[in-house]
């Protein structure tokens, strides 16, 4: 085993026994929480170094650097995108990836619906929401995202599943409780076919976990800093 394979192999199984501890303490099994190995910046080598570390969902943020990556990867890893999406980067992300989790306009929802249409599948999203209201934050905002949701459902090759955020950094996690919890509380409102809610990185997983998050994205705890 190289090296690296070896710390992420050691990070993970830290990782693992994290998730699994939140669950316990929130009272859910640990089959009900996914992890997306976030593998923005990182290199082929180091997603293949994750692959056999037993990983097997991987989120990017940018279409280029994706593309590049699974092509070279060429594996039955499972891609999830996770990043801002362009409308005109639609065609290119409904090919590469399993689920998209950044769906935040009528417009880009749109595209994806015809783009998969012509692909002949159905693509699974979920709908992000700008929570906080930060500036800096994609997402649409929590006023409009009623709208947004009931807007995207009715898109025949969009399979909506849930819904997706980032809150705001907290030196101390538990300050994101809340924003968890709108998130929550949104889909629930909702309901069927809103099953999934996309949320928790390495700062805030465990808290996220607490709040009912079906998907957590964490990278730095399993690949170290990023550079
Ligand atoms: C980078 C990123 C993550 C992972 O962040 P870590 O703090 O390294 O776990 C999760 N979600 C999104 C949207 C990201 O951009």
């Amino acid at each position: 085993m190289p090296p690296e394979a070896a710390d992420i192999t050691d990070r993970l199984a830290r990782l693992t026994s994290r998730i699994n501890e939140a669950c316990r303490k929130a009272g859910r099994d640990s089959s009900q929480v996914s992890l997306v190995a976030v593998t923005k910046t990182l290199s082929a080598d180091t997603v293949r170094a994750g692959l056999s570390a037993g990983l097997t969902v991987f989120g990017e943020n940018y279409i280029q650097e994706a593309q590049a990556k699974i092509n070279e990867i060429n594996s039955s890893a499972v891609w999830h995108f996770i990043g801002h999406l362009q409308t005109n980067k639609a065609k290119f992300a409904v090919r590469l990836f399993d689920l998209i989790h950044s769906v935040d306009s009528i417009k880009l929802a749109r595209e994806l619906n015809k783009r998969a249409e012509s692909a002949g599948r159905g693509i699974p999203i979920l709908v992000q929401i700008n929570i906080s209201g930060e500036e800096s934050k994609s997402g649409v905002s929590k006023d409009q995202a009623e709208e947004l949701i009931h807007e995207v459902l009715e898109f025949p090759h969009l399979k909506t599943r849930g819904l997706m955020t980032v809150p705001p950094f907290f030196e101390s996690p538990d300050l994101a409780r809340p924003y968890f919890k709108a998130l929550r509380e949104l889909k629930e409102k909702i309901g069927p076919p809103l099953i999934d809610l996309s949320m928790g990185m390495t700062g805030d997983f465990e808290v996220a976990i607490e709040e009912g998050a079906t998907i957590i994205r964490v990278g730095t705890a399993i690949f170290g800093p990023r550079a």
